[in-house]
C-alpha cells in the first residue's frame, strides 16, 4: 500500500459529497471537502493535494473556472465530475486540464477505482520518459521512430506515429480530439478535429485494431480516444 494521499474533494450535494469522502477515507485517502469552488480555490491555496476531485456545476465559482486557476499554478490530477448530458462541459473540462471524468450518478466505487487509475499513472508521469513502449505484440520504439507489431514492422507516417505514442505514452487516459490535434499536429483549430478521426482510422487498419472490437485505441463518445494496454492473450 502507498502513502496516504491527500485530496481536495469539492462537491456541492451535500449527501453525494459525505458519500464520497466516506469511500476515499476508507480507501486510505485524507480528504478536504469544499462545497463551492470559492472554498475549493481557498483550499488549495492553503494545502498541497495530491488529486483533486472537482464538480462541475458548483455554487460561487463554477468548476471550469477553478480547473482553470488550478491549472495555472499546478498539474495535480483532476477528475471532474459531470451530470449527465452535459457532454459538450465534459469536453471542455477535458480540454480545461482535467484528466478525467465521471458521469452522475457513478457509484462510488467506480471514483474510488478512477482516484486509484490516476494516482497510479500520476506516480508514473514524473519518471523519465521510456525510450521503449511494449504493450504485449505492440513494441514503440520511441528513439528510433519504429513500431513493430507482432514481428512486422509498420509504416506509419509521422502524424500517425505521434499519434500512436501520444496515446500510448499513458494507457487509459482519455485525450479529446482537440487535445491531440495539438500534440500530433500541432495547432489548435476546431476545424481540424476531424482530421484526427481519420489519422485514428488510418492508425487502427494498420494496427488490425477492429474500432467495434479494439485491443489498442477506445472511442470515447463525445470526447475523443484512449489508449489500453491489451489483454494477454498469447
Ligand atoms: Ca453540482
Amino acid at each position: 500500500m502507498t502513502a496516504t494521499k491527500r485530496i481536495l474533494l469539492v462537491e456541492d450535494e451535500k449527501s453525494i459529497r459525505e458519500a464520497v469522502a466516506a469511500y476515499l477515507e476508507k480507501d486510505g485517502h485524507w480528504v478536504t471537502s469544499a462545497a463551492d469552488g470559492q472554498a475549493a480555490i481557498d483550499a488549495f491555496e492553503r494545502k498541497q493535494f495530491d488529486l483533486v476531485v472537482l464538480d462541475l456545476m458548483l455554487p460561487k465559482v463554477p468548476g471550469e473556472e477553478v480547473c482553470r486557476t488550478i491549472r495555472d499554478t499546478s498539474d495535480v490530477p483532476i477528475i471532474m465530475l459531470t451530470a449527465k448530458g452535459e457532454e459538450e462541459d465534459r469536453v471542455a473540462g477535458l480540454e480545461l486540464g482535467a484528466d478525467d471524468y465521471l458521469v452522475k450518478p457513478f457509484s462510488p466505487r467506480e471514483l474510488v477505482a478512477r482516484v486509484r487509475a490516476l494516482l497510479r499513472r500520476a506516480s508514473v508521469t514524473t519518471e523519465p520518459q521510456r525510450d521503449h513502449l511494449d504493450y504485449g505484440p505492440l513494441h514503440i520504439d520511441v528513439a528510433g521512430h519504429r513500431v513493430i507489431l507482432k514481428d512486422d514492422e509498420l509504416e506509419l507516417t509521422a502524424s500517425e506515429f505521434k499519434l500512436l505514442l501520444t496515446l500510448a505514452r499513458y494507457p487509459g487516459r482519455v485525450y479529446s480530439r482537440m487535445e491531440l490535434v495539438e500534440k500530433v499536429l500541432g495547432y489548435d483549430f476546431e476545424g481540424y478535429e476531424r482530421t484526427i478521426d481519420s489519422h485514428v482510422k488510418n492508425l487502427r487498419a494498420k494496427l488490425d485494431d477492429d474500432p467495434r472490437d479494439p485491443k489498442f485505441i477506445f472511442t470515447v463518445h463525445g470526447v475523443g480516444y484512449r489508449f489500453e494496454r491489451p489483454a494477454q492473450d498469447d
